[in-house]
């Protein structure tokens, strides 16, 4: 049995309750075909999707439906067999409204897409594909980092001799809390995902992997260590389990936990000849790889009080959250709140016709109780200079600083304090006694800026 004590981690961080309970127990359900599906032409970093079918057409499942000829893109599949009823606005999680292609599902030969996690074993060989199969099947099926940031895989894994890679990292933490649909592919796809990393690894001629896993999850590691003490001639390949602290899985502090290495601020890991891959991603690769199917699926958790049947269900991307909560028994009382994602990073969502996205990890139900509980709802009173949010905060800024500047529109000063270089986690708004919601101000100041930006450009 593996040492599950997560020795490493990183400065900052915090430690909110962790509310796995909700889902972590409940095994990967597929749910039933949708009657509709919203496909959104942007989810993933870099340039949108233009439509490949018009209104009317006939598409089936797996079929390309919308792409774009740029270097940071992936092409957007059809979840199921149909026809296009409309490409028009539909509610974005994050961008406000968005065009989507609008699918009224066939009523005829729409089973539901079954996980194909059967199909790997422990005799899985990455050396039956070249790295340009490889790449070429991520390309094709539309991979993006499905941990959040939706960068597209390819880019990140393909060969780079100006950017050379080492170690290829990959994100088990999944620190955010009550997401669990990580975990589930750790534990019932593990062989998947093994075949994934490896598949990566590769790729990006990484010699080294490093599997961060927090210390909250003992099955997790011990499962994962087991089958990898099964192959003793797959390389240089570890799980490391980490401190268990919130944001364990931001790319920048696994690094440092587990590598003690820093990527330099305003730079990205490769700089430093590291890749980061998320868990879901790594099973999505070795399913393009071996079976040639696009990214049209992915787990979801669904957590929290205000849902009847929390779970972690394989759903259809561009299914909508409002069908998505009739399939898990619908709202046990008035919901106050629905996030995509986890309570610090995650989005409010205002319309339950919203559609999942390829990087919609998780929907959290939130009572009237819990947000009445929670500190955003409370009154806002002047800072107190007790400087918690300096100690908490990841990167090291001075958030309060940056925060005061945004709120009187001296972008120039909030600069002067990194505001670029804030990852969003949250945590200086957790532990803030004043109640300021200072992520909030620095994610209005990275608004502004780039508004700015784009005036002047
Ligand atoms: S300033 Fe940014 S990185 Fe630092 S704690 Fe706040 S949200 Fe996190
Ligand atoms: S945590 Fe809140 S009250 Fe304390 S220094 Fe930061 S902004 Fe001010």
């Amino acid at each position: 049995m593996a040492d599950i004590r997560g020795k490493f981690t990183f400065p900052g961080g915090t430690h909110p309750p962790e509310n796995k309970h909700f889902s972590e127990n409940s095994s990967i359900e597929v749910v039933p075909v949708p009657k509709q599906v919203a496909v959104l032409l942007s989810q993933h970093l870099g340039a949108v999707c233009v439509p490949t079918v018009a209104k009317k057409d006939t598409v089936t499942a797996g079929q390309v439906i919308g792409k774009s000829d740029a270097f940071v893109s992936a092409p957007i599949h059809s979840p199921v067999n149909g026809t296009v009823k409309d490409i028009t606005l539909e509610p974005h999680p994050v961008i406000g409204r968005t065009m989507a292609v609008i699918i009224e599902t066939a009523e005829e030969g729409n089973a539901p897409k079954q996980p194909v996690n059967t199909r790997f074993d422990k005799n899985f060989d990455p050396n039956d594909y070249t790295v340009e199969q490889i790449c070429r099947a991520v390309k094709d099926a539309g991979i993006v980092g499905m941990g959040g940031a939706g960068f597209p895989t390819r880019v990140k894994i393909e060969p780079n001799p100006a950017m050379p890679k080492e170690v290829l990292v990959i994100n088990a933490c999944e620190c955010e809390p009550f997401i669990t649909c990580d975990y589930r592919v750790m534990l019932e796809w593990t062989w998947q995902m093994l075949a994934g990393i490896r598949l990566a690894a590769k790729a990006a001629e990484c010699e080294k992997i490093r599997i961060g896993i927090e210390d909250n999850k003992p099955e997790a590691i011990n499962v994962i260590t087991d089958a990898i003490q099964e192959r003793s001639d797959i390389g240089d390949i570890q799980v490391v389990p980490v401190k268990t602290k919130y944001p364990q899985g931001g790319e920048r502090q696994l690094i440092k936990s587990v590598l003690g290495k820093t990527v330099p601020t305003g730079s990205i890991p490769p700089t430093i000849g590291i890749c980061v891959l998320n868990v879901a991603t790594c099973a999505a690769i070795a399913e393009a790889v071996m079976t040639g199917n696009p990214l049209t699926h992915r787990v979801v958790t669904v957590a929290g009080c205000a849902i009847a049947k929390p779970g972690n269900y394989y759903v259809p991307i561009g299914m909508r959250v409002e069908n998505l909560i009739a399939h898990c028994g619908g709202l046990t009382e008035t919901a106050a709140k629905v996030v995509m994602g986890g309570p610090m990073m995650g989005f409010a969502i205002a319309d339950l016709s919203t559609p999942l996205t390829k990087t919609s990890g998780a929907l959290t139900f939130l009572t009237k109780a819990a947000v009445t509980r929670a500190k955003y709802e409370k009154q806002e009173t002047p800072c107190i200079r007790c400087g918690r949010c300096l100690s908490v905060c990841p990167e090291h800024l001075n958030p309060t600083k940056i925060a005061h500047a945004v709120k009187h529109f001296r972008m120039d000063i909030a600069q002067n304090y990194y505001l670029s270089a804030c990852i969003e986690c949250g945590c200086c708004s957790y532990v803030c006694p004043a109640n300021i919601e200072i992520t909030g101000y620095i994610k209005t100041g990275k608004i502004l800026k780039a508004r700015e930006k784009k005036r002047l450009g």
